[in-house]
């Protein structure tokens, strides 16, 4: 007999539901624990997910199997060709180890939970049990409602709903122990299971060594580095997040997206941890870093709320239906400019060359690339979507769909469509010293003081054509005329 516990974005011992429920019922039983991963080389495919990502997981499927063979759990990880084979190989290998129950955690988007779903019906049917635990939100989808019962579609009541949540029951940031040891005798009857290699992924997925090493030196893996940069945080910067986190040449945020997306760090201990640097023990009162950072947290929360309440979004559709008639425009060389980071928008190109540079982009110019590609170009927030999935590194569905629908306004609680982003304008407001386009854009690395927002228009035009930087690829005023009519057109609405 055994019990088993199946990973998937849920990628460490510490602070995890499923695992921690999966290791007592083995601990009560007195029968191992054994831990699976499955690698789908098509769920890959299917859901974009990028190189880096791809190879995160990776790196960090080594750090966790050592952790578990620390405590004599083994963690078995194989590759799955077709997805939809994966519900019948978890059988297969529970049959095969005797085991009698299988946990994991849940996963909110739809065609993951359609294959729970099965799973759950298959493992009935073979007279094994299957328990599937809600753990990466702090509160779980469902849970909050408006005074009428419906759904909130808007951000700050459901925060103000969200904290008074959390308040009244405590037990929601509560710590889940690493899973304890298993018994000697245990070990021995899984011993073979403890010689499996985490494999090396497709070869569409494998990253050059030239990139390998930069985005290994920006993004160690596993939950003890996830640890160390949240305390880091919490220590050096937090006081400060209110005041600096719009300044992207300011290291001020915390860069712990990609550990939240894979898993190997829990929502719970990020806002643990916070909540009790803060004198006040409180979410919503204290230290003013403090209470924005935890706001900021429970935006990825709030997205996967979004997801459970309205599954259409994964559908490829915008949450508002009645944004699903605007005419965009398919000019694929401004697609291309967009995408290289050559738009003639010094902020923009910043912000497209840190997201190939790093994986990452700071969440002020995710804002600004999203607005310029919907609204000056006029360009289909799902392409931009897209590209965002196939870069990132902290790729989540949830929070990089939100984010777009946010910023082309076809999104739940979105900017209103007229008030679109000057890039201009937020460049000489979140990035005043050019820090950040320096850095990001050499071309223009030798350019002084204002003109650095917009070389062409601020007297550098020789410098930025000497350099090989591009002219803008469209006009402002016009381009927001033209995004104005459009969106007036297609929705209907002033
Ligand atoms: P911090 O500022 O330190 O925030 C802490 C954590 O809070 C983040 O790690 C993240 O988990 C969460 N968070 C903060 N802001 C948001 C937000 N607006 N929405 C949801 N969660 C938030 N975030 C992703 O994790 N994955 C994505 O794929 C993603 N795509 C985005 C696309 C667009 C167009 C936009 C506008 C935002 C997107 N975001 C996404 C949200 C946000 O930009 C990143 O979470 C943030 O930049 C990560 O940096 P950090 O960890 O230093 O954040």
């Amino acid at each position: 007999d055994a019990v088993v516990h199946w990973f998937k974005m849920d990628l460490r011992i510490t602070d995890n539901r499923g695992l921690w429920e999966a290791s007592e019922k083995a601990r009560e039983a007195g029968v191992p624990l054994i831990c699976i991963y499955l690698v789908s080389p098509q769920d890959f495919e299917a859901h974009l997910t990028s190189a880096v990502r791809v190879d995160f997981t990776i790196r960090t499927l080594r750090i966790l199997k050592e952790d578990l063979a620390a405590l004599d759990i083994p963690l078995y990880v194989e590759t799955v060709e077709k997805r939809k084979e994966i519900p019948d190989r978890i059988i297969e290998f529970m049959e095969e180890w005797g085991a009698s129950h299988l946990f994991t955690n849940m996963e909110y988007e739809v065609d993951e939970l359609r294959r729970e779903a099965k799973l759950v019906k298959m493992c009935t049917d073979h007279g094994l049990a299957m328990e599937v635990f809600h753990d990466t939100c702090v509160v779980p989808p469902g849970a909050l409602t408006t005074g009428s019962g419906k759904q909130y579609a808007v951000y700050t009541p459901w925060y103000r709903s969200w904290v008074a949540y959390v308040h009244a029951n405590p037990e929601l940031l509560a710590t889940f122990d690493p899973p304890s040891k298993n018994p000697p005798d245990a070990r021995d009857k899984v011993a073979a299971l403890f010689d499996c290699d985490v494999p090396d992924v497709s070869e569409n997925k494998t990253l050059s060594k030239e990139d390998a090493k930069r985005f290994h030196a920006f993004w160690p893996a596993g939950e003890h580095e996830a640890k160390g940069r949240l305390e880091r945080f919490c220590e050096e910067k937090i006081g400060q997040y209110a005041k600096r986190r719009n300044f992207p040449a300011q290291a001020a945020t915390s860069s712990i997206s990609v550990h939240l997306a894979a898993g190997t760090l829990s929502a719970r201990t990020t806002v643990r941890t916070a909540r009790d640097r803060n004198k006040t023990k409180k979410l919503d009162a204290g230290n003013e870093g403090i209470q924005a950072w935890i706001s900021e947290v429970a935006w990825r929360d709030f997205y996967k709320h979004v997801l459970v309440n309205w599954p259409y979004i994964c559908m490829n559709k915008p949450f508002k239906p009645e944004y699903s008639n605007i005419e965009w425009s398919y000019n694929a060389s401004h697609f291309k400019a967009w995408c290289e980071g050559r738009t003639g928008f010094p902020i923009v190109d910043a912000a497209m060359r840190q997201i190939r540079g790093m994986g990452y982009m700071h969440n002020r110019c995710r804002m600004i690339v999203a607005s310029f590609l919907s609204k000056d170009l006029l360009i289909d927030w799902r392409m931009g979507e897209r590209f965002f999935m196939e870069h990132l590194i902290d790729g989540d569905f949830a929070s990089n769909n939100g984010g777009w629908g946010f910023s082309s306004s076809v999104g739940i609680d979105a900017q209103p469509y007229f008030r679109i982003f000057n890039p201009l304008l937020q460049s000489e407001k979140f990035d005043p010293e050019g820090d950040y386009i320096r850095k990001w854009v050499p071309e223009l690395k030798d350019v002084r003081g204002k003109a650095i927002h917009d070389p062409y228009g601020r007297g550098a035009a020789e410098q930025a054509k000497k350099a090989g930087y591009p002219r803008a690829i469209v006009d402002h005023k016009d381009s927001r005329n033209r995004a104005l009519s459009a969106y007036k057109a297609g929705t209907g609405r002033d």
